[in-house]
């Protein structure tokens, strides 16, 4: 007699889940993309608890048609890319259409969402549709996520401290944020405010939203490109450090990634102006063909594949050596 069956949609949901939904962090990052792929200029997120009781993102983006509503929470359903041609260019921040069907697995979601002439209200528990009906709003979406890992308890026990879920939320957003200076991004804690950004397209701007204005004072602009790449960004002057690595972002046409051989590029680029054990606050936004570049490597896509990570290193040692070589030029006669 066979054995082996197909596990349920939700039961599949739910296994995904254990990786695209490590911990509330997750949750927003994942809302968060989706905003942004969506056009948005301005991200509110209000979140309660640390995000344990409630993550609540709304944004003023496309909105999600009223045939498409259902569709969004389908197991690898996805507007962004259709043939196989598109896995190798893809420009938006999401593709695995898993992340929407993963998180309502794990908790309780209401979608509010327009396309600005229809708009459809939809709350699911555990995966699973308890209400569906069309609804009147604004262009744009609001999810709201809430009990997160109800009926996950182990997952649940794994969560951290509130204080640690916290930075970890505030670290997404800031991230994101800093990716994308066109985009007024606020995040509000328990009825606190920690963070607001402009939105005016302006890097330096975003950065001083995110680590405050006397820092992005102290930060220098960096930009250099050759035949494949375009770096634009702000790097710390040689005596603003900080002891962790933490304070370095990169970002790959608009996606914030994790890449250590790059990370050690930037610090390598400060030559011996840094202390031992003390590393600058950077933050480099590359373009470069999609080609260049595999993003599809792990679920939650921060580890990307480069094709030429050894030039890309050469280019930003060079550019950052560069910018702090010609600061140290410029003589400080309005410094006070
Ligand atoms: P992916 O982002 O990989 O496509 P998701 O599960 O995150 O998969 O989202 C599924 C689909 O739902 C998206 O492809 C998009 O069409 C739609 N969607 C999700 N969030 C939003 C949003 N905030 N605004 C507009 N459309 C959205
Ligand atoms: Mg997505």
């Amino acid at each position: 007699m066979a054995k082996i069956e197909e596990l349920s949609q939700i039961l599949a949901n739910q296994i995904a889940a254990g990786e695209v939904v490590e911990r509330p962090a997750s949750v927003v990052k994942e809302l968060l993309e989706n905003s942004i792929d969506a056009g948005s200029t301005k991200i509110d997120i209000f979140i309660e608890e640390s995000g344990l009781k409630k993550i609540q993102v709304i944004d003023n983006g496309e909105g999600i048609a009223s045939d498409d509503v259902l569709n969004a929470f389908k197991r690898h359903a996805t507007s962004k890319i259709h043939t196989r041609e598109d896995l190798f260019r893809i420009r938006s921040l999401g593709f695995r259409g898993e992340a929407l069907p993963s998180i309502a697995s794990v908790s309780e979601v209401t979608l509010e969402t327009s396309t600005g002439e229809e708009g459809s209200y939809l709350f699911l528990s555990g995966g699973v549709v308890k209400e569906h009906k069309s609804h009147s709003l604004r262009k744009g979406t609001s999810i709201t996520v809430e009990n997160i890992f109800f009926n996950t308890p182990a997952r649940l026990k794994y969560v951290k401290t509130l204080q640690t879920e916290l930075a970890n939320i505030g670290d997404v957003v800031n991230r994101l944020a800093m990716s994308h200076p066109d985009i007024s991004f606020s995040l509000t804690n328990d009825g606190h405010r920690m963070l607001r950004t402009l939105g005016s397209g302006d890097l330096k701007q975003a950065i001083a939203g995110v680590y405050g204005v006397n820092t992005a004072k102290k930060m220098i602009e960096v930009s250099g490109d050759d035949l494949d790449f375009k770096l634009t960004g702000y790097v710390s002057l040689p005596e603003v450090t900080r002891a962790s690595r933490n304070y370095i972002s990169l970002i790959i046409n608009g996606r914030y990634i994790k890449n250590f051989i790059l990370n050690k590029a930037i610090v390598s680029g400060y030559g011996s102006k840094l202390m031992v054990g003390r590393f600058p606050i950077a933050v480099l936004s590359i373009q470069m063909d999609p080609l260049l570049v595999d993003v599809n490597v792990h679920p939650t896509k921060q580890e990307v594949r480069l094709s030429k990570e050894k030039e890309l290193v050469t280019l930003i040692e060079t550019s950052i050596a560069k910018a702090l070589g010609e600061e140290v030029l410029i003589p400080r006669v309005n410094d006070s």
